[in-house]
Order: structure tokens, then C-alpha cells, then sequence
């Protein structure tokens, strides 16, 4: 498995103007590699972005699109975006500032997982996020969750899979909001997350993939941001 180092490397010593560019700063996932079927997906999907379409259209399913395909390239397209978003507050957020995965003094997120993390437990944040990118990532690369070849179905697991990542990623939102809003602002970013944020919004509420609970945190900004 190749492993990403867009999260871990210190933003400080890059230019702001390299800041979102994803050639400079992330190393491309082994998914969608050019010239599978999958790849032209996610390309579609991109360009229907940058062609300045109503971002609350373009996470409609294409016709004679598969379901599971397009859930598939959004997931890891949000997941390489908000691990670009993390790299510019991940030095502002420390064990000190944020000792816990919260948003706000109303929630707080306990990390739990299939290995060392039995048990939900509360970590600081910066440990939630690395824990989660590091599981993300795991899952995106695992060809039984996430098949790249189009002739291979999608497994039973992928769907309940997909929907808990966004889920996660989704606190990673509530997390920088609510406590770096501050940063994204002095990095000139704000725009940008909330480009990226309006597309995650749009996308789980077509498709239903984040229980309306979880969207609870930021219902007063998606309100604003968002309807
Ligand atoms: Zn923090």
C-alpha cells in the first residue's frame, strides 16, 4: 500500500498559493488510476465541478450511472479533500489546544476501532483525525471494499462502509469549524472549505448517507451555507 503523506507533513514551510494545489501537495491515491473505467468516473464528476454547475445538481447520479460507482469516486474525493483542508490546521491543532475530538462544548467525538481502539475512547483531536485518515485510507485501498475494476461488483459491506467514513469525515468538518475557523480564515482557505463543505452536504443528503443527527452540529451553518 502506498502511503499518503498529504496529512503528516508540516503545511508551514509551503506557500499559500500551493496551498490547495493537489499535485504539489498530495500524493495521488492508487485508486482511479488513468485509464480504468472507475478513473473516467471520477473525472466526470470532477469536471462537473469545475465547470461551475450548481454544486447542489452535480451530486445527483448521472443517468445510467451505477449507484455504488459514484458513491465510490466521491468518497475518495472528499477524503483527499479534507486531508489537504486537515494539513492547514494541523499545527494549530495540538493535544494542548484540543485534548478532545469535540465541536463546540456540546459534542465530542470517542474514537473506536478493530484494533487498538476496542472501546470508544477519547483521544485529542489531532489523534482522532490521524487515526481516522489512517483508517480511511486503509478501507479505500482495500480492493474487497472497494473494488477498482468495473467488472468486479461492489461487496454488501461497501455501502454501510461508505456511509460511516462520511459519518467521520463529517465530525472532521464540525471539528475545524468550530474550533480553526479562525485559521482557515488567516489562510485565506474559508471559500474553499466551504465549497468543499457544500459539495459533502449536498451529496450525503441526496443520497442519504449521513443520519440526520450527525449533520446536527452544523445544521445552523448549513442552513446558512447551504439551503
Ligand atoms: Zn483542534
Amino acid at each position: 500500500m502506498r502511503k499518503s503523506k498529504g496529512f503528516h507533513r508540516p503545511m508551514a514551510a509551503k506557500g499559500l498559493s500551493s496551498f490547495f494545489q493537489k499535485d504539489k501537495t498530495f500524493r495521488p491515491k492508487r485508486k482511479y488510476e488513468d485509464g480504468t473505467m472507475r478513473y473516467e468516473l471520477h473525472k466526470q464528476s470532477k469536471a462537473s465541478l469545475h465547470a461551475g454547475i450548481d454544486l447542489k445538481e452535480c451530486v445527483k447520479l448521472p443517468k445510467d450511472q451505477d449507484f455504488m460507482d459514484w458513491v465510490a469516486v466521491h468518497v475518495v474525493d472528499f477524503y483527499n479533500r479534507i486531508n489537504l483542508i486537515v494539513g492547514g490546521i494541523q499545527d494549530v491543532c495540538t493535544e494542548d489546544s484540543c485534548p478532545t475530538m469535540s465541536g463546540g462544548k456540546r459534542y465530542e467525538y470517542h474514537w473506536c476501532d478493530k484494533g487498538k481502539y476496542k472501546k470508544p475512547t477519547s483521544v485529542p483531536a489531532i489523534e482522532y483525525i490521524s487515526l481516522l485518515m489512517d483508517w480511511i485510507e486503509n478501507l479505500i485501498n482495500n480492493e474487497d471494499i472497494f473494488p477498482v475494476d468495473k467488472d468486479i461488483p461492489f461487496p454488501k459491506a461497501f455501502l454501510p462502509t461508505a456511509k460511516k467514513i462520511l459519518t467521520r469525515l463529517f465530525r472532521v468538518f464540525v471539528h475545524i469549524y468550530m474550533h480553526h475557523f479562525d485559521r482557515l480564515q488567516s489562510l485565506r482557505v474559508e471559500a474553499h472549505v466551504n465549497q468543499c463543505y457544500k459539495h459533502f452536504y449536498y451529496f450525503v443528503t441526496e443520497h442519504n448517507l449521513v443520519e440526520a443527527k450527525e449533520l446536527e452540529p452544523l445544521r445552523e451553518m448549513s442552513q446558512k451555507l447551504c439551503w
